[in-house]
């Protein structure tokens, strides 16, 4: 990684947070971070090793035994001043997301920070209606379950939506009674080293969280592979999904994985035309197409689908591609170089498997002076793909559609489900029987009925197939973090 001394005095070192305190990294390495709207290194990221995790995890072990027996009450109090420190200081926080990601500011102040404080609030005060099963045989014997927490569990969070998806695994974790060693992506590190100084603002005990920042097949493989830690949950891309399972399947830990998607949105002959159109834009580019749960094979009822898709592309065009920390920005830049070449690398494919681009395909013109550098890509609609083609079967990631006509139900049922993948998926349609139908029959673990990323912090969340293992959210999180033990009375 570049190093040079005179750029590093005054670039700001993000710190790891191990045992209450904010500190280096034991190697002393740091790795660049980037701004991808500038395309240029503004901070540096920890990079930490496995004595900075062997660390974290004892720090997480011996803080353990009080923390699990901190009565309910005072672990939300504690959450909830974390929520509201975060409250307080939304405007700094999205600014932060914005200038490490990418996103659109107007995105980061209104979702993804405000998801961060729902989430903290939502499992620090969601502990306290947790409740356990019992199980009477007549009036012989009583059944009851006792739910106690895991020990330190190990959390790897992506890029995407950062701070979002990181409190949204650390803070059921918590509020259980477990301790936590997280490991945020080390593309968009900034939020949560940010967060990690609010905990001790707000007097969460030492130990409790500890955030170790750096590289995935480096620090987080120590992490998830660390026989003291028997509990991961992992949000990111399947193929790192598929590494964490094999190294954690030696140790029969519990692992709760998060990941890719290729979601089908449906649109139907009959669906409100104006509300999927809106829908299907949101769903497609949301920030820059980097959501996992973005509809990116757009199917559309044979009957309209010249009509439909003239007003898609139109619609598409008058997005405003610009610098992330203008207001009116709607497409920001996408998180990195590398990503970046990923995305074109998939338009050129999709070229070469016979698609047509309708618009985007490239990268702006010039956005203006401060973003000449970033890394940004129109938003990109292409047709004449089948579904059977790799650009219709991989995840890409970023402002790229594809749209496919059908002919009736049965058809985008079969094609919807043609991938390996199984996230989330839209329908628009005004036929109430057939929507049930055919979420019934999406191999899917979310559907929205004329709707897209409408989210319900109580609803079980996941993926079926190559896009996840288990669920979270809810009360689906309170029991992935506490381990079930039946005792049995006889009365
Ligand atoms: P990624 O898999 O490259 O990285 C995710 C995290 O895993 C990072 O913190 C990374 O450092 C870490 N990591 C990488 N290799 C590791 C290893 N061998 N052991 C342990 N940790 C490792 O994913 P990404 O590029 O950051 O994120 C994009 C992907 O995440 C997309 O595939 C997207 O669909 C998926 N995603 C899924 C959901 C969901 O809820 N299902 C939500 C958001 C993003």
């Amino acid at each position: 990684m570049a190093d040079d001394s005179r750029r590093n005095k005054t670039m700001e070192n993000i710190a790891n947070y191990i045992n209450g305190e904010m500190v280096a990294p034991a190697s002393g390495e740091y790795l660049d971070n980037v701004d991808p709207a500038r395309g240029e290194v503004y901070s540096r990221v920890p990079d930490s090793d496995e004595r900075d995790i062997d660390k974290a995890v004892a720090a997480a072990r011996q803080a353990f035994p009080e923390w699990s027996k901190t009565p309910s009450a005072q672990r939300t109090k504690i959450m909830l001043r974390i929520a509201d420190l975060l409250e307080q200081r939304i405007d700094e926080f999205a600014r932060a997301e914005c200038i490490d990601n990418g996103k659109p500011i107007s995105l980061a102040r209104t979702l993804d920070i405000p998801r961060a404080v729902a989430n903290t609030r939502f499992f620090a005060t969601s502990i306290t209606h947790f409740a356990t099963e019992a199980h009477p045989i007549d009036d012989t014997a009583i059944n009851y379950t006792l739910r106690n927490p895991r020990g330190v569990a190990g959390i790897i969070s992506p890029w995407n939506l950062p701070l979002y998806l990181f409190t949204w695994k650390i803070s059921p974790a918590l509020a259980t009674g477990n301790t936590v060693v997280a490991k945020p992506s080390e593309i968009t590190p900034m939020t949560a080293y940010m967060y990690s100084r609010l905990c001790i603002e707000a007097g969460l005990p030492p130990g409790v969280l500890n955030v170790v920042h750096g590289q995935g097949a480096k620090t987080g493989a120590a992490l998830v592979a660390h026989r003291d830690v028997p509990t991961v949950s992992f949000t990111g891309g399947t193929r790192t999904g598929q590494s964490i399972a094999i190294a954690t399947a030696p140790r029969f830990k519990k692992v709760s994985l998060e990941m890719g998607g290729k979601n089908p949105n449906i649109v139907f002959a009959d669906a409100n035309l104006e509300q999927a159109l809106a829908g299907s834009v949101r769903a497609s580019f949301a920030n820059q197409g980097q959501v996992c749960l973005c509809g990116s094979r757009l199917f559309v009822e044979q009957s309209i689908h010249d009509r439909f898709l003239d007003r898609f592309v139109a619609m598409t065009r008058k997005l405003n591609v610009g610098d992330p920390l203008e207001d009116g920005t709607d497409q920001g830049a996408v998180v990195s170089r590398q990503h970046l070449e990923k995305i074109k690398g998939y338009v050129e494919l999709a070229k070469q498997e016979g698609g047509q681009v309708l618009c985007g395909g490239k990268s702006p013109d010039l956005i203006n002076d401060r973003c000449k550098d970033g890394h940004f890509f129109e938003p990109t609609v292409i047709t004449g793909l089948n579904t059977a083609c790799r650009v219709n079967r991989e995840e890409i990631f970023g402002p790229v559609v594809c749209v496919i006509p059908f002919k009736d139900e049965q058809q985008v049922i079969e094609y919807a489900n043609s991938t390996d993948y199984g996230l989330s998926a839209s329908i628009w349609t005004n036929d109430i029987s057939r929507a049930h139908r055919v979420a019934a029959n999406l191999q899917s673990g979310t559907v929205w009925i004329n709707a897209w990323m409408i989210r319900d912090l109580r609803v079980p969340f996941g993926g079926m197939k190559s896009s996840g293992v288990g669920r979270e959210g809810g009360l689906e999180s309170l029991r992935f973090f506490t381990e079930p033990k039946n005792v049995c009375v006889n009365i």
